[in-house]
């Protein structure tokens, strides 16, 4: 098991790993890395603020506050389970 990524596997893993669509190593790898790594922390962050963003666009605007505590509670949930 692969604990340890890289920049670029997070890069790589991103998307699936925000889709849920994922391996429970991978997810936890790349949450691994994002405890230490600040610019893929904010990588993920962002791709995942762009999802929301696109996902909810039609109906609501989120101000990036917002958001940030959005990924922050979904971050924090997917550590702790
Ligand atoms: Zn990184």
């Amino acid at each position: 098991m692969k604990f340890m990524f890289s920049c670029k596997d997070i890069h790589d893993q991103a998307s699936q790993f925000i889709d849920g669509d994922c391996s429970m190593s991978t997810k936890a790898g790349v949450l691994m890395h994002t405890l230490m790594c600040s610019n893929c922390r904010l990588f993920i962050k962002q791709l995942r603020q762009t999802i929301v963003v696109i996902k909810k666009m039609p109906v609501q605007e989120y101000s990036n506050q917002e958001l940030d505590d959005i990924a922050d509670k979904i971050l924090s949930k997917d550590q702790h389970s």
